[in-house]
């Protein structure tokens, strides 16, 4: 190609793409006409979005995307050493082990799977030309933890995933305030304290981090307050509801607009990390107050976020009479059939009546106040 029509295509193309984005690496198609001269040439920008350079004539410079399709798909498996390694095994993209990690994040600790722990999921894939590219939303799904069946089922209308009783998987309070970070010091009656050189207690945990990290409130609530204390440094307060209460300190910066009154949503960032007041290095002290008294937050069982509204109940038992079924392992759902063939035989009168949906006995949970 003539450099003065490569500058021309550069200038043409510039309202519709930015040649000094054009990456090495990524692939291009060049079509030619039969005597060999380049027709146009098509730059794959990702997976779905491309640009088409017209190289004669009117030199058009056109963006396109690849039509996506959605199907839906179901993978099963077995851990061994890690989740990533189970998802590998069964043949289903790598984003799934994230996108489970995201539906289980209040129920699981996926860094202390255990071997034998299982999963059924079913999930939409999105491929494009055949080939998969990643992967969109889980549609429900089944992991056996430690012995136990853990279920989430996506319900649309809340955008939320549910378990069998139609409780949230979502707690109202979050593990931990900062995402990634290494407990350096946890919750402990009587410790030693290394700057003030006696015996006291630790009153929450030490989240280690670098300064700066943002640090966000674990649920959703209200700012109490937000000061600058000898001891507890930049610190921030905020109330949950009539039983929680946390507070964040040591912040090297408290985020703009958090001041007492302050409403805050869970995963709000509120402050950055530092070491002021009493610190030895850069950290988060996080405190979990349960009716006024700091607890371990470990050892808590935090309250759930609200249940599918009674409004919803009946479709959501609609959805899950279609999704649940589909993740019982084979042998429980043939376990399942034969005791429902037994009890017809036992009471043939039992038939006639429509049973409840199994698992579904209305069970509510009681929150300790809403937020
Ligand atoms: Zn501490």
């Amino acid at each position: 190609m003539a450099y003065a029509t490569a500058v021309e295509l550069a200038e043409k193309a510039r309202p519709t793409f930015d040649v000094r984005a054009l990456q090495a690496g990524k692939r291009y198609r060049l079509y030619r006409r039969p005597d060999g001269t380049a027709r146009h040439l098509v730059y794959q920008r990702g997976p779905v979005r491309y640009v088409s350079f017209a190289l004669a004539g009117s030199l058009a410079v056109r963006k396109g995307r690849r039509p996506v399709r959605t199907v839906r798909r179901t993978a099963s498996g077995t851990v061994e050493a890690s989740l990533y390694e189970a998802i590998d095994r069964a043949g289903a993209p790598l984003a799934l082990a994230q996108a489970m990690a995201k539906v289980y994040a209040w129920q699981i600790d996926f860094f202390r799977l255990r071997p034998g722990d299982g999963f059924r999921v079913i999930y939409e894939e999105k491929r494009v030309a055949g080939k998969t590219i990643g992967v969109g939303r889980i549609l429900g799904a089944r992991f056996d933890h430690r012995g136990d069946p853990y279920y989430g089922i996506y319900f649309e209308e809340e955008k939320e995933y549910f378990n069998e009783a139609g409780e949230s998987l979502r707690k109202s309070l979050l593990q931990a305030p900062i995402e990634f970070a290494q407990v350096s010091s946890g919750f402990q009656e009587r410790r030693y304290h290394p700057v003030l050189e006696e015996y006291r207690a630790h009153n929450g945990t030490d989240y280690a981090a670098e300064t700066g990290t943002p640090v966000y409130s674990v649920g959703d609530g209200r700012v109490v307050s937000a000061e600058n204390e000898k001891y507890n440094g930049k610190n921030v307060k905020i109330r949950h509801n009539d039983t929680y209460t946390t507070q964040y300190l040591h912040f090297s910066k408290i985020a703009d607009g958090i001041e007492p009154g302050t409403r805050v949503q869970q995963k709000q960032v509120i402050g950055y990390v530092g070491e002021t007041g009493l610190a030895t290095g850069p950290h988060c002290h996080y405190i979990l107050y349960k009716n006024g008294e700091p607890v371990d937050h470990t050892e808590q069982t935090l309250p759930s976020a609200p249940p599918v509204a009674d409004s919803l109940r009946a479709e959501y038992n609609r959805v899950k009479a279609r999704v649940l079924p589909k993740l019982r392992p084979p042998e429980e759902r043939e376990r399942r059939q034969r005791a429902a063939a037994a009890s017809r035989e036992s009471f043939p009168a039992a038939s006639a009546i429509p049973s409840p949906l199994p698992g579904n006995g209305g069970k509510r949970t009681l929150l300790p106040g809403r937020l």
